[in-house]
């Protein structure tokens, strides 16, 4: 095989592997990434709770001032039966009553029903924001689990990189930025084999003239269909 193309293939493996190493720093952080956002969530929704129980509150202490209004209409009713004379102004009066009573009644029962939501909404409260401190506890100790693996990958990743930049400093410099080119179209792979005429980058057909020039190893030949760089090397000598 062309000494050119060993070079590129090695430099390939090379750059998957830091790939790969990549993925791995990535999937860790937006694992964490994911989990942080579930706690904000979480936050919110208690702070949603709480707001509604304020609105509660509001709507339970204004429903005890209209009470004490209608409940001190009542006495006052009551005071003014004293002085009627007449059974129709009795009669009036006592609706006034029997109504301001019913009033009473129907505030008084809104607030034991506003309560019990309060109390229920309370609940919930507690109990979210314990499983948010469990969760929050549990993030910290992943941070530091993150950090710690990050930065491990990363230490193997140097002497990866370094290897990589020996690699790569020993092409020609229109073949390292046609490489890199067709890295960054091609999802990573620049380089790729051919199998029994069919490129492994796209898994298209190589005409058989082109397949017969790429097996006598002499000529830098490109994929027709995906355009990568082409070379053959059969699976035992993969091996
Ligand atoms: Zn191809």
């Amino acid at each position: 095989m062309n000494e050119v193309i060993s070079q590129l293939i090695s430099l390939q493996a090379l750059d998957l592997e830091l790939d790969a190493i990549d993925n791995q720093i990535a999937e860790q952080e937006e694992g964490l990434a994911q989990r942080r956002a579930a706690s904000v969530e979480r936050q919110m929704g208690i702070e949603k709770l709480e707001s509604r129980i304020e609105e509660l509150e509001k709507e339970r202490r204004t429903l005890e001032l209209e009470m004490t209004e209608e409940q001190s209409h009542v006495k006052n009713r009551q005071s003014k039966m004293m002085q009627v004379q007449t059974g129709r102004e009795q009669t009036a009066l006592l609706k006034e009553i029997e109504d301001a009573k019913g009033n009473v009644k129907d505030k008084e029962e809104k607030i034991v029903e506003i309560m019990a939501e309060v109390e229920t909404l309370t609940a919930r409260i507690t109990e979210e924001r314990n499983l948010l401190k469990g969760e929050e506890e549990g993030l910290t100790e992943e941070e530091g689990a993150v950090k710690k693996a990050v930065a491990a990958i990363n230490r193997s990743r140097k002497s990866q990189a370094s290897a990589r930049e020996k690699e790569a400093e020993m092409l020609a410099a229109n073949l390292f930025s046609k490489y890199t080119l067709l890295r960054e179209r091609r999802n990573g792979l620049a380089v790729a084999n051919v199998l029994q005429g069919v490129c492994q980058g796209c898994f298209m057909s190589i005409p058989p003239q082109k397949f017969n020039m790429l097996l006598r190893g002499d000529q830098f030949l490109d994929c027709p269909a995906c355009q990568r760089i082409i070379y053959h090397q059969s699976v035992e000598e993969q091996e």
